[in-house]
């Protein structure tokens, strides 16, 4: 038995009175494939956040690969390898997609050619053609590749995909999942944040639902999907969301 690349105790978070997620216990262990589902507003991107270090959690604490990171700033997290792309991409306008890259690896430790892991990184996701163009030339699959590519280039130990095939066709899911998943392969432990069920019952091992802050569910695809709890969130209380 390994132990666990990251590990979450009791961790907590408010925003005033409003307890948005917690306690929370989960772990991941190292390349694994761990899909995290729930309405919206449950608090998914709260506890990434208390993950990466861009929220503090109010209680509890999160360890990375044994050590207590609960106050490390984000940078350190993401020079240990704990990277994350956002729902939202934020490309630096008016920048090539190369030049979007050498920001981030500006910010890493230990990348002796920047260039060289740049076009590395492009060329993984599919995005060479792409290395000279401004950002405001991609589509949205090459800007969703893009924030991939910029969450890679630090090579991290655990890649957190929040929603990261929003807005894509069938065919683009497709090509974001095989990139995902060749990551894994190679050794990244990846936490997939997705309402596209298929594609994240596709590419998961195990799942864990989020409601209202709680981890309320936690199993194999079929399991999850065939818990009362899941069921009830997603198909009792449609009017809700
Ligand atoms: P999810 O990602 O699952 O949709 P979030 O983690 O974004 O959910 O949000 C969980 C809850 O916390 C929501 O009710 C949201 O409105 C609230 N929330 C998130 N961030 C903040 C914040 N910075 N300030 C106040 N409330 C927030
Ligand atoms: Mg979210």
């Amino acid at each position: 038995m390994s132990s666990p690349v990251l590990s979450m105790h009791g961790v907590e978070k408010s925003f005033g009175l409003f307890r948005a997620l917690g306690p929370v216990d989960l772990d991941l262990m190292p390349q694994e494939r761990l899909g995290i589902i729930g309405p919206n507003g449950a608090g998914k991107t709260t506890l990434i956040n208390c993950i990466t270090g861009v929220l503090k959690p109010d209680s509890g604490s999160v360890e990375f690969e044994g050590a207590d990171i609960t106050a490390q700033p984000s940078f350190k997290r993401a020079r240990l390898g704990i990277s994350r792309t956002f729902q939202i991409p934020q490309p630096f306008r008016g920048m090539t997609v190369t030049e979007n890259l050498l920001v981030p690896l500006d910010y890493l430790h230990g990348t002796t050619n920047k260039h060289r892991r740049a076009a590395e990184v492009l060329d993984s996701v599919g995005l060479s053609a792409r290395a000279a163009h401004p950002s405001e030339d991609l589509s949205q699959l090459e800007l969703r590749k893009l924030e991939l590519a910029r969450a890679l280039v630090g090579n991290p130990k655990v890649l957190i995909a929040d929603e990261a095939m929003a807005g894509l066709s069938e065919a683009e899911i497709d090509e974001v999942l095989a990139i995902l998943m060749r990551l894994n392969q190679q050794g990244v432990a990846v936490i997939m944040i997705e309402h596209i069920m298929h594609a994240v019952m596709r590419f998961s091992q195990r799942i864990v639902c989020f409601e209202m802050g709680q981890l309320i569910a936690s199993g194999t695809a079929e399991e999850v999907t065939r818990d009362p709890k899941v069921q009830k969130v997603y198909f009792g209380e449609q009017a809700h969301h």
